[in-house]
């Protein structure tokens, strides 16, 4: 079996629902029901009153509680390590990017650095006793404003780390469409870091997509089903080579076929794709789990070539892609 890379994982969505218990505990925070049961809510309907937050209501609640539980470097340092450690013993995982949230956690009083010392900490120990590398991806929340998310890229440049290598754009896509990011992730990319967001997941077309890669300057998509509403953005997307990091099991379950019959409809369009989890903890799956339904809705490529995808795609250099090749498939095929 081949080790495996994630590279879509939001990480408020890898707390285990006892972490979350313990931390919440730790800086009072109200959960509204035990966090288990929580849990389970992620996967219901949203009520009547939830509805006007958007159907995705229940999931992003959930998202609030934890990351308002995350404030201290060393909560940092153990939600990214159980991440890693998880995604090892459930799916074989050797190297995983970790989307955060910045803006959320200086809301509520954190300092970056906190986040980021933490998350070096938190990295640093899965790279030594795990085995298992990672980088992280600061993310931009998509209800921010455009000062916000410039003022957050700023953040991030003004305190470089080693291992946050690169912005997202997050969230509900109806809540903030690409271009209105567009001078913040300008900015990510004139001082040398690497760009991905969600687009064609939520918003019904695939300019969505178009505007992440020509306005955004995004290297890689995350999902981005919607791209097969246009053709012409398909072709161009194929000849580009852009990947894009699809995940197929969500909180919705009626979006499961509809996702299937994307993601093989991607493919046979000649996209590439890389297979992730998104949010393990909180959705019925795993990134082992995942692949096994690629297989299954595309027979015609392999886990090799899903692999390969994740390798090009990593916001790594070259030496450092080329040794994560090597780890996976031997030293003959690096
Ligand atoms: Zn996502």
């Amino acid at each position: 079996m081949l080790s495996l890379i994630d590279l879509h994982l939001h990480l408020p969505g890898t707390v285990r629902s006892q972490t979350l218990a313990e931390l919440a505990a730790k800086h009072e925070v109200a959960l509204p029901l035990p966090a288990d049961e929580l849990y389970s809510r992620i996967n219901s309907d949203p009520t009547d009153d939830e509805k006007g937050r958007g159907p995705w209501f229940p999931l992003l609640r959930v998202y609030e509680l934890i990351s308002a539980s995350l404030r201290t470097r060393d909560d940092f340092a153990r939600v990214v390590f159980e991440a890693l450690e998880d995604g090892k013993y459930d799916s074989g995982i050797c190297y995983a990017e970790l989307a955060f949230s910045p803006s959320v956690h200086i809301q509520a009083g954190t300092a970056y650095t906190e986040m980021t010392a933490g998350i070096e900490l938190g990295l640093a120990r899965a790279r030594q006793e795990l085995g298992v590398d990672g980088r992280a991806i600061a993310a931009i929340n998509r209800e921010d404003s455009a000062e916000v998310a410039v003022d957050m890229v700023k953040t991030v440049v003004e305190n470089p780390s080693p291992d946050v290598v690169g912005i997202g754009l997050d969230f509900y896509e109806l809540a903030g469409l690409p271009e209105k990011f567009a001078e913040a992730f300008q900015l990510a990319g004139e001082h040398g870091l690497h760009r991905t967001a969600h687009a064609g997941e939520h918003a019904p077309t695939a300019s969505t997509v178009q505007i992440a890669i020509e306005k955004l300057g995004c290297e890689r998509i995350d999902h981005g089903y919607q791209i097969l509403r246009s053709p012409e953005i398909v072709a161009r997307c194929a000849e580009l080579g852009t990947i894009f990091n699809v995940a197929f099991t969500t909180s919705r379950r009626a979006l499961i076929g509809w996702r299937r019959e994307s993601v093989a409809a991607m493919i046979e369009s000649g996209l590439r794709v890389s297979i992730n989890s998104d949010d393990p903890a909180l959705f019925p799956t795993t990134l082992r789990r995942e692949m096994g339904i690629a297989r299954e809705v595309a027979p015609s490529v392999n886990e090799t070539w899903f692999v390969e995808n994740s390798i090009d795609a990593a916001f790594l250099d070259g030496f450092e892609k080329a040794k994560l090749r090597e780890r996976i498939f031997g030293s003959s095929n690096a």
